[in-house]
């Protein structure tokens, strides 16, 4: 029997498994899979990754390209009819309207090699400024935080493997217990210590991991993880758990961080988050214990049990994201973990190419090496890696939810500045009308456009939408490489033959290229595109240029930056490869497994310790919500309505929008719609049933769902998984208010008047 080593198609983790297909060369012939023997998962899957196969024969798969017609109903077309109908509608409109009449919409499921392909595609072939992507949605607090603390951003900055010598974790807003199972493996060790410490309003499966091993489980009122950080980093400085040395060294800042955090002592903290100020210095006590004997030993040249801080989207989704982590940098550098063996501080990333995809240029401001779009150099760069002059590079366009927001040029869809917004909107492996923010203002958005194109292999919500539906390949019929959330670059691999009518994004790029008459050339194959790539991200931040398949392929373990002058078929030279370390992830390592153990990347080479403050209350919040006892309170003093707080996220048996998982069998059946997770008192308060439907409304809109008793939830919010369309789509409530600096929305904290629903 053939089989094939690739890995799973969904989440960050990138679980490593083995595919054997009935049939290699039939298409949609059944495929069994296996978990793989890999540092991250160990050969485990979750329930995702072993019934993802049952989609490659899944009879729900479009196998042509669909085109709307006349009657409002959907068509089956060939492909040269659509991709001429398209290259003369994109051709029209930016004749008559201008380039920025198109956009593009991307994703992070994206392989490598078609991200950087639709990032070129979109500033060349189409010349628009408008492209941006759904990881805007799910990294870019993250991001920021961390090219403004440490100056380059990768989510985990060493090897996922380090976690298993841990004896002490600080997991904020992530719940790895559902999201990625497979995870959990690597948090054993500091489980067992009773050093894990999750921070979540929710109690959620990976909360529950500290419920009988000594760990702890702190519960802040939704939305003050800002304000809990600073407490705990308000211990850690005045209750002499900092590592003094460590900050004068490899940090700058102290001075000004000191006098923000002056403030934030334990019961002022209490009263703000909720969190008893007892916890909070048992917490922060462990941690700055725990660090302490991580340096020790390092000095003794002994092994450490480590010590880390980690950030998921729970504290990075709000208006003040990118400040919230912030201050969990700030509090891993007080403790002395970044850069060093003794631990670290990292962001978990969410989707499959979360990582990937924020660098190869589908972010509105940005080009392939994570270089800045409007840097000159990089620029020049750039135009000289695509052999076409610097100009006609377009500028920065505009972040995601704005780009949405904006669509409909000829229906009244404005860009921020007033000008019309794009008329003629491609999307790319993004369900936006269930995973955006106020999505019933993105769904209107869509319909106000002159043409909609997706590219999906289901006929998703947002493809329903369209005017043209492009059906492309699935994971496991592809090739290309997808860079996981601890910054390794991974193969996926052709396992099998797709449906005749399915086509290769790559190709499609190449084909409307081609009809455009565009500047640039696009290749087809994922290899010459990964070299183009690896060209184009020399000298820049993400440096991708020593990577190559042949390493990839023989299974050495990679991760960027990897300049190609570190490549000399052996392993990376001293100034990336970290000195002999007792926790070496594969001493054949190439590239940096571990960053910034000699410096930051910040020109000085020093992390900035960069002082953060809460915001004032967001709008809407002027009863205090967020405050411990605010939320709860009768709106207009109706008695059978309350003012709650809705957390959005997602469930163990779903990915992202569900728009494939919820077509798969085992998973559909398991958690067949979204249920809102309520405190039974609370829903005592409101006359709920358990199983009873709720009904949750803001400005945004209208959620009817069942609800779910959790005694583990706080009394002022529910929790709602945001997989699923209609009336149970939770971010219809969500507003289309983004944190300043990464534009990322608002998902865990909108306001609603919650009370007792009927059936929808
Ligand atoms: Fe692994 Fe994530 Fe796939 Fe589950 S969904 S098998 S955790 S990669």
């Amino acid at each position: 029997m053939t089989t094939t080593a690739t890995h799973c198609p969904y989440c960050a983790l990138q679980c490593a498994m083995t595919l054997a297909p009935d049939r290699p060369d039939e298409a949609g012939a059944g495929v069994s899979v296996a978990g793989r023997d890999f540092p991250t998962n160990n050969g485990r899957l979750c329930r995702k990754g072993f019934s993802a196969p049952e989609l490659l024969a899944s009879r729900q798969r479009i196998t042509a390209p669909l085109l709307r017609g006349d009657d409002g109903g959907f068509h089956e077309a060939g492909w040269d009819e659509v991709l001429d109908l398209l290259a003369g509608k994109i051709a029209a409109t930016r004749a008559e309207h201008g380039p920025d009449a198109i956009a593009v919409f991307g994703a992070g499921g994206l392989t490598n090699e078609k991200a950087y392909q639709l990032g070129k595609f979109a500033r060349l072939a189409l010349g628009t400024r408008l492209i941006d992507y759904n990881g805007r949605f799910c990294m870019s607090s993250a991001a920021a935080a961390g090219n403004r603390s440490f100056g380059l951003d990768r989510g985990l900055p060493f090897p996922l493997t380090d976690l298993r010598e841990a004896s002490a974790i600080l997991m904020l807003g992530s719940n790895v217990a559902d999201t990625m199972p497979p995870f959990v493996q690597h948090l054993e060790a500091a489980r067992a210590a009773g050093g894990l410490i999750v921070v979540d309003p929710r109690g959620s499966a990976t909360a529950s991991l500290t419920d009988d091993a000594g760990g702890l489980h702190l519960q802040p009122a939704p939305g003050t993880d800002l304000e809990l950080l600073l407490g705990l980093a308000h211990v850690v400085l005045t209750e002499d758990l900092a590592d003094l040395d460590y900050l004068a060294e490899r940090t700058s800042g102290l001075p000004a961080l000191r006098r923000t955090l002056a403030p934030w002592w334990p019961e002022r903290t209490e009263q703000v988050t909720g969190v008893p100020a007892a916890q909070i210095r048992r917490a922060a006590h462990h941690l700055g214990n725990a660090a302490r004997q991580a340096r020790d030993a390092v000095v003794r040249g002994e092994a450490p049990a480590k010590v880390f801080v980690l950030t998921g989207r729970g504290v990075e989704q709000h208006v003040g994201g990118t400040d919230t982590t912030t201050a969990a940098v700030n509090l891993a550098l007080l403790l002395g973990l970044p850069g060093t063996l003794g631990g670290g501080f990292g962001t978990l990333t969410g989707q499959g190419n979360g990582q990937g995809g924020r660098e190869h240029g589908q972010k509105s401001d940005q080009l392939p090496g994570y270089r800045r779009i409007d840097d000159p150099a990089a620029r020049a760069h750039v135009a000289a890696a695509w052999g076409v002059d610097e100009p006609l590079i377009p500028g920065p366009g505009i972040p995601a939810a704005q780009l949405l927001y904006s669509l409909g040029g000829s229906n009244g869809g404005t860009l921020p500045d007033g000008a019309p917004g794009p008329r003629v909107l491609m999307v790319h492996g993004s369900n936006v009308a269930v995973s955006a923010p106020d999505s019933h203002r993105v769904i209107a958005g869509l319909r106000r456009l002159d043409f909609l194109v997706v590219a999906d292999f289901f006929l998703s919500e947002t493809a329903a939408e369209a005017d043209l539906v492009l059906p492309v390949l699935q994971w496991a019929e592809e090739e290309g490489t997808m860079t996981s959330l601890e910054g390794r670059i991974l193969r996926r691999r052709r396992a099998l033959t797709p449906p005749p009518g399915a086509r290769d994004e790559l190709w499609i790029m190449a084909e409307l290229a081609r009809r455009l008459d565009a500047p640039g050339t696009y290749s087809t194959d994922a290899r010459e595109v990964f070299d183009e790539l690896r060209a184009a991200s020399a000298g820049g931040p993400a440096d991708y240029s020593g990577v190559d398949y042949a390493d990839l392929d023989a299974g050495r373990a990679v991760y960027w930056p990897f300049p190609a002058a570190e490549h000399d078929g052996a392993a990376a030279p001293a100034a990336h490869n970290p000195p002999p370390a007792p926790a070496a992830p594969d001493e054949n390592a190439l590239g940096t497994p571990r960053l910034f153990l000699e410096r930051f990347a910040h020109p000085d080479g020093l992390a900035k310790l960069v002082p953060v403050r809460p915001a004032p209350a967001p709008p809407g919040d002027a009863a205090g919500l967020r405050r411990p006892g605010g939320g709860g309170s009768h709106p207009d003093g109706d008695p059978s309505a309350l003012a709650l707080t809705v957390i959005t996220g997602r469930l163990l048996e779903h990915y992202q929008s569900g728009a494939q998982t919820r077509r798969t069998g085992e998973l559909l059946a398991a958690a067949p719609e979204a249920r809102a997770e309520i405190h039974p008192a609370t829903a005592a308060q409101l006359g709920l049933e358990d199983g009873g439907w709720i009904e949750l409304r803001n400005n945004q809109g209208v959620v009817v769902v069942r609800c779910r008793y959790s005694a583990a939830m706080r009394t002022d919010a529910v929790f709602v998984p945001f997989h699923y369309p209609g009336a149970g789509s939770v971010n219809r409530l969500v507003t289309g208010a983004t944190d300043p600096i990464s534009s990322m929305p608002a998902f865990k904290n909108a306001l609603v008047t919650a009370r007792a629903g009927t059936d929808p």
